[in-house]
């Protein structure tokens, strides 16, 4: 469940709202909860990603998209090279999905 974090231009009131998806996100209009003012500044939140040694494939989808935000392209590459890896590996039907 994405969340975004803004600070309202007219007031300096910070708020996060959080949305079901992001076609939602790209629906919405987030108003300010203080002054109700739409003139709204989206705070990226910095993620702390180490170089190496983290496992991608088992983000949420929101560190995901906090990833492809960055905009480091060698970070997203990293990450959808690793997503991508495990599903290659998961050919076939996957072992918890045993008929009961
Ligand atoms: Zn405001």
């Amino acid at each position: 469940m994405p969340q975004y974090d803004f600070r309202c231009k007219a007031c300096g009131q910070r708020f996060s709202v959080r949305y079901k998806s992001y076609a939602h996100y790209d629906a919405a209009t987030p108003r300010c909860p203080a002054c109700e003012a739409s003139d709204l500044a989206r705070l990226i939140t910095a993620v702390a990603i180490p170089r190496s040694g983290r496992d991608y494939a088992k983000m949420s989808s929101g560190e995901m998209l906090s990833v492809l935000e960055s905009g480091d392209g060698r970070q997203v590459d990293d990450m959808f090279k690793q997503v991508r890896g495990r599903d290659e590996a998961d050919d076939g039907p996957a072992p918890s999905e045993t008929p009961s």
